[in-house]
């Protein structure tokens, strides 16, 4: 009898983020069967569920970049809510293994297939996809926190509640959202390092634009942040050429960063911060893609990840055909 151990799947996707579970059910689609998704968290989409606020709207055209949606996934504007039901449903429609509470660390190629180091023993697969996304390290700030306020410095609304004195800092999507749903029951204030929110989306701008036009968000815009101190148990924030201020939290929303150790011990080249491929997706080794967030293309969205998914499960089936003939 064969056991786990001897089994090669057809296709291994790493991460059950938007772009994992896309490129799963797309291949699906395309007719490839014996695919495992593994996802190190209790469940699919960690980053929707640890950085997106409860009832948070998400849009398709994210950061204001429209997409054509060219697979078959038919996504649409929602809530974090639904969005994540509408993941649910797809998983369960196209019967993907979805394994969780499994970490892969590494990816090794033998002859004819690959080897995938698990935190649950080794899984071999033919196809390998990448969508580990960005935010498993969110960036984090170049000056130290000191450990006495570490409870109180975030890059989620963990911890938030009300009647606080907030300071958001980003000047991004997911900062102004945090600042305007913050608001609601807090003192809050943003800081930005550039003058303007260009960088968030038509919708998000007009709302940070309203609250600091009625009062309930203070903008410190133009202004870079030097440290942060303990005083006598709260923030205090240390502003360039700008007097300090002292708060009862910080978050910071200033995106996320590239899994560099990941790509490096699986022999996946990187150049300028980001992973190497051609236009399929595929990377310096053949048989193994990325695909989501950690391409970086036009700074990731949900649609584009989607996209991205489609493209490969095509690629795969046409790499599988050219083999046979
Ligand atoms: C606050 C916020 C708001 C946003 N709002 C929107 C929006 O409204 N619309 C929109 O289109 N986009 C939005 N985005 C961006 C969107 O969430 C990302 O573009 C999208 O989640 C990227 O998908 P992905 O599949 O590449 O990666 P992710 O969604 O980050 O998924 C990666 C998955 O891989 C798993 N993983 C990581 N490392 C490993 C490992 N070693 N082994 C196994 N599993 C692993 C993670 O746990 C995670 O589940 C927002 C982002 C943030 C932070």
């Amino acid at each position: 009898m064969q056991n786990e151990n001897d089994h090669i799947y057809n296709l291994a996707i790493i991460g059950a983020g938007p772009a994992g579970i896309a490129t799963a059910v797309e291949a699906y689609i395309e007719g490839i069967r014996d695919i495992i998704l593994l996802e190190k968290d209790e469940n699919h989409n960690s980053t929707i569920r640890k950085y997106y606020k409860d009832k948070k709207r998400v849009d398709k055209d994210w950061k204001g970049q429209k997409v054509e949606l060219d697979g078959r996934i038919y996504f649409m504007d929602g809530t974090k809510e639904s969005t994540l039901d509408f993941f649910d449903e797809l998983l369960a429609k196209h019967s993907v293994k979805l394994q969780t509470h499994t970490e892969v660390t590494g990816i090794e190629k033998e002859d004819d297939y690959f080897v995938i180091h698990t935190s649950k023993g080794d899984i071999k697969a033919k196809y390998v996809v990448v969508t580990i996304g960005r935010m498993g390290k969110p960036n984090k700030p170049s000056y130290k926190i000191p450990p006495s306020i570490r409870k109180r410095v975030g890059y989620t609304l963990d911890g938030c509640s009300q009647n606080e004195k907030v300071l958001v800092v980003g000047g991004g999507d997911s900062a102004v959202e945090y600042a305007v749903d913050l608001a609601e029951k807090n003192d809050v204030s943003i800081c930005y390092r550039r003058e303007t929110f260009r960088r968030a989306n038509p919708t998000n701008q007009k709302n940070i634009a309203a609250a600091i036009a009625h009062n309930e968000v203070r903008p410190i815009l133009g202004v870079n942040i030097e440290g942060l101190e303990d005083e006598n148990g709260r923030v205090k924030v240390l502003f360039k050429d700008r007097e300090p201020e002292v708060y009862d939290r910080v978050i910071y929303a200033i995106g996320g960063t590239t899994p560099s150790g990941f790509l490096v011990s699986s022999g996946i080249e990187e150049k300028d911060g980001k992973p190497v491929h051609d236009e399929h997706y595929q990377t310096n080794i053949p048989g193994l893609y990325v695909a989501g967030d950690i391409t970086q293309e036009s700074g990731g969205s949900i649609a584009l990840g989607l996209n991205q998914g489609y493209y490969i499960a095509k690629h795969i089936v046409e790499q599988e055909k050219s083999k046979k003939a």
